[in-house]
């Protein structure tokens, strides 16, 4: 069973990476941010809750992310595995995924980091373009769409997320180094941690975490 955890700053590549190893693998491919993004398009009272904290680029409480983590790992095809993208990002998380998982007579498997400079973030941030609609994301610069401006999947005008303008940019850095990447010596310490540059080719980053996956879980 292989039970995955990305960690890396905004930009780092998590998303992008997420997605390639969920088809790989079979095994689905859960980002908190979209679940929230997609709660505030639709108007739902989570949505509401959260629509704060995201824009201004904060992390949103745990307690609000313990309810969506629980009920997202509660879902029939995380059964056989899932691949999680953005959670945990505080220690009171990684505890509480591994409360819950625990109970389910599980655990992480593999703790991804994923390492970037802070100048290959800022210029994944800026160059970012999201679908307002179905949520895929892309890149100016690394990830273009067939057709400029345009997502691939579902034909809608791509977009700039309201959280990739510069200052909110600024914002979750700084809310990653102080938050989130202590969770790197956390997982260090459980024995499960990998890490991985995202300085190379998309395809080179994907085949050499799927490298690690295949290491550690031995298939
Ligand atoms: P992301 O798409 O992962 O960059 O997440 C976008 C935003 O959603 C973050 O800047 C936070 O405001 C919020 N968010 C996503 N996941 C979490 C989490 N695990 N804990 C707190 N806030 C989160």
């Amino acid at each position: 069973m292989i039970n995955l955890v990305f960690l890396g700053a905004p930009g780092s590549g998590k998303g992008t990476y997420a997605a390639r190893i969920s088809e790989m693998f079979h095994i689905p491919a859960i980002s908190t941010g979209e679940i929230l993004r997609q709660a505030m398009r639709s108007g739902s009272e989570l949505g509401a809750e959260v629509k704060s904290y995201v824009e201004g680029g904060k992390l949103v409480p745990d307690t609000v992310m313990g309810r969506v983590l629980e009920e997202r790992l509660g879902q029939a095809d995380c059964a056989a595995g899932f691949i999680l993208d953005g959670y945990p990002r505080t220690l009171a998380q990684a505890e509480t995924l591994e409360r819950v998982l625990k109970a389910r007579g599980c655990a992480v498997t593999i703790a991804v980091g994923v390492e970037a400079t802070g100048e290959l973030l800022l210029q994944r941030l800026g160059g970012r373009r999201s679908c307002p609609e179905c949520g895929a994301g892309y890149n100016i610069h690394t990830l273009k769409p067939a057709k400029d401006g345009i997502c691939d999947k579902c034909g809608t005008a791509l977009v700039i997320r309201p959280d990739d303008e510069p200052a909110t940019i600024r914002k979750r850095l700084e809310v990653y180094r102080e938050q989130s990447a202590p969770l790197v010596s956390w997982y260090k310490a459980r024995g499960i941690l990998r890490s991985v540059s995202s300085d190379a080719a998309i395809p080179d980053v994907v085949s050499r975490i799927a490298a690690l996956i295949r290491e550690v879980s031995g298939s």
